[in-house]
């Protein structure tokens, strides 16, 4: 279970990038709540953030490297490193959905270059419809007349939302066939009808933006359209005849996504595991290190444990995506789900061994405490993960 040299080489080199240059910046841009522009310039010209960046860490067969990668960004800063990973989900949907033609146009647009750099987000989630998808109210209606695409509606929570170059939509063309009338469309820079709602201010991840997009008589070109009109027209064809449509496509899609997500809570909880374990050994109380009472040592094993039980379970959900391995019981999600849970248990058993000094903004641990809890609520929430889980392992339909 050693890392090959080229992981190691990628773990070192990120780690590096994480320590000297988002670490130091962590405080300043959760305070400052906006997009690190000068820490994603920075990682664009050492080459962290970009389109070659994520095609050679996805391109390791064992699955790995990306998710060492991301554990290392995120331990510098889980703010930060969604501000440089936001635009992978819009990646990931374009490479989910789109023809290979517009994969080729579109994911380099997402990133931009180094002199002129881009972000892109990806729109799901509106006020009615969070966890459940199906019921979005977006709608995309076809104007054959122009080969155009006309979206109205208004998304929320979108991580990049509104200040993305690109946006990548999802919209129903039939609402009464539900999430298998639904399909994703591309926004282009300089598209009119889409802007900026509310912006919102959070507990965590800070240097994140997040925000609402708001789709006016938002016109898009036909072939913007991810999939194309054919494929969409014989998928909507099948579901009115009753037949099933691709859902599982779509699932195993999420399912292959979720270990990124825990990858970086993985990351939140290693970093407040190592600060705590040092200061357990410096504080001393009573004459003695906290760390020789039980009560904080035994924190400490579990807190130890719990990271590594993640670790495994991110590393093995990934290891079944990139060989396409059926995730049977739902390993995408299991994977998620406790890298989130032990975020936030880490973090906050953090906090509580460094007592007073754990609460203030003084000391970076409350700032992770804030970080982790985003990880049991975005990308499926931990309810929505035991669901898939169950309903995986059990076969039984649970509501
Ligand atoms: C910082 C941030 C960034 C985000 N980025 C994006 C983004 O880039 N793009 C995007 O599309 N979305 C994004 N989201 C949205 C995110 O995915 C949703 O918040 C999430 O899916 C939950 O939806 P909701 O908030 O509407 O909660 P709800 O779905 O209303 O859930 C509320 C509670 O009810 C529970 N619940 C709901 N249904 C069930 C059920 N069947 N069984 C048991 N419990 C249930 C949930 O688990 C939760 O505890 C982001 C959110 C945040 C906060």
């Amino acid at each position: 279970m050693d890392l090959n040299d080229d992981q190691t080489t990628l773990q070192e080199w990120v780690h590096g990038f994480a320590l000297n240059v988002m670490r130091p910046a962590a405080h300043e841009w959760d305070e400052r709540e906006e997009t690190p522009w000068p820490i994603i310039e920075e990682a664009a010209k050492i080459g962290i953030y970009g389109m070659d960046f994520m095609a050679n860490t996805y391109a390791d067969p064992t699955g790995l490297s990306m998710m060492i990668a991301l554990e290392e960004l995120a331990w510098g800063d889980a703010g930060i490193c969604m501000a440089l990973m936001g635009t992978t989900l819009a990646v990931a949907a374009i490479m989910a959905n789109g023809t290979p033609e517009q994969q080729m146009t579109w994911v380099p647009q997402c990133y931009g270059t180094l002199e002129d750099i881009k972000i892109a987000a990806f729109g799901v989630s509106e006020p009615d419809a969070g966890s459940d998808v199906s019921s979005l109210r977006t709608r995309a209606v076809y104007d054959a007349a122009s080969d155009e695409w006309v979206l109205n509606g208004t998304k929320t929570w979108i991580t990049n939302g509104g200040i993305a170059n690109l946006h990548v939509i999802v919209a129903s063309v039939e609402p009464e066939l539900g999430s298998r009338g639904q399909a994703s469309f591309v926004v282009p820079e300089g598209t009119r009808g889409i802007r900026m709602g509310q912006k919102f201010t959070k507990m965590g991840i800070r240097a994140s933006h997040t925000a609402e997009v708001v789709l006016e008589d938002c016109r898009v070109p036909g072939d913007c359209l991810l999939g194309g009109k054919d494929k969409l027209d014989e998928k909507l064809a099948r579901v009115r005849e009753g037949k099933k449509a691709s859902g599982q496509a779509a699932m195993a899609t999420f399912e292959a996504t979720r270990p990124a997500v825990g990858a970086q809570a993985l990351g939140i909880a290693r970093a407040a595991y190592e600060y705590s374990l040092d200061y357990a050994k410096e504080r001393k109380q009573f004459g003695r290190a906290i760390i020789e009472n039980q009560g904080i040592a035994f924190k400490l094993a579990d807190m130890k444990m719990h990271i590594d039980a993640a670790r495994l379970l991110v590393w093995r959900a990934s290891w079944m995506a990139a060989t396409r391995k059926p995730f049977l019981n739902g390993e995408g999600s299991m994977s998620k789900l406790f890298a989130g849970e032990t975020a936030v248990k880490v973090t906050e058993e953090a906090i509580q061994i460094l007592g007073g000094y754990g609460y203030v903004r003084d000391y970076p641990v409350e700032r992770w405490h804030r970080d982790s809890k985003i990880y049991t609520i975005f990308e499926g929430t931990s309810e929505i993960q035991r669901l898939i889980i169950a309903r995986a392992i059990s076969g039984v339909h649970i509501k």
